[in-house]
């Protein structure tokens, strides 16, 4: 098969996991805050993982240009949160009041998961089994953030199926931007370890300023801790694994 082709078929799949965050909410509709929190907590541990695996490949003098795309990934993340007015937003507020909340909760989701895209993308151009991996681990982490996701949607008034495919919309720029980044990378490797440390800035910044502090807010900081921890051991063995 097309290396293109397994690109857009393994973001799409990653995608399309957000839709199993939905059955954690068959059990409780109107899931704890704890739940919540952890899901993101799950969530954040895996990102960082997926960070440092992005490292990996990256050796001598391409070291300065991912360090660059770092910092290129975590401004892009800063500025568009900034411009949109979203920063800060908090993805948990089940019985936040104001109409445009769900919008917003969406637009966060896109921006978050197009350098998800990124990820998977170039991780793939480096190496396509280690990409099929990187699409693997961001899927899995998908299902705790759909759950998140369904669950404010949920809080909007939508009805469950809905909530479960707009889970997955916002996840929809992972698609586009793996496979546009592959492309871009491809065509131009000298691209490589820009788009690796623009994903991996970008992963590590989600983490610190959405993820963990929502985390905290949300459930006790020895659950919130041990679930990071657990979520980031987990990856790192199953990457382990995978490398032989
Ligand atoms: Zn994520």
């Amino acid at each position: 098969m097309d290396l293109v082709l397994i690109v857009l078929a393994a973001a799409t799949a990653s995608a399309l996991a957000a839709a199993l965050g939905v059955l954690p909410l068959l059990v409780r509709p109107t899931p704890p805050t704890a739940w919540l929190a952890w899901a993101n907590a799950l969530a954040a541990g895996m990102m960082i993982a997926a960070a440092f695996a992005l490292a990996e490949p990256v050796q001598g003098a391409a070291s300065g240009a991912f360090a660059l795309g770092a910092l290129v990934g975590i401004l892009f993340i800063h500025g568009s949160r900034a411009f949109s007015q979203t920063e800060g937003l908090a993805l948990n507020r089940l019985d936040q009041a104001t109409p445009e909340y769900g919008y917003e909760v969406l637009l966060v989701g896109s921006l978050h998961s197009a350098a998800e895209g990124v990820a998977i993308g170039a991780a793939m151009a480096s190496d396509a089994a280690f990409g099929v991996f990187v699409a693997a681990a961001l899927a899995l982490h998908n299902v705790p953030e759909g759950t998140l996701h369904t669950a404010v949607f949920r809080s909007r008034g939508v009805s469950l199926p809905r909530a479960a495919a707009l889970a997955v919309v916002a996840n929809l720029g992972q698609v586009v931007l793996a496979v546009t980044s592959f492309a871009v990378v491809v065509a131009a490797p000298a691209a490589l370890p820009w788009a690796l440390g623009f994903a991996a800035g970008a992963l590590i910044y989600l983490v610190m300023v959405d993820l963990l502090p929502e985390s905290y807010a949300g459930a006790g900081s020895t659950s919130i801790a041990l679930a990071v921890i657990l979520a980031m051991w987990a990856f790192s063995l199953l990457h382990r694994v995978l490398r032989g």
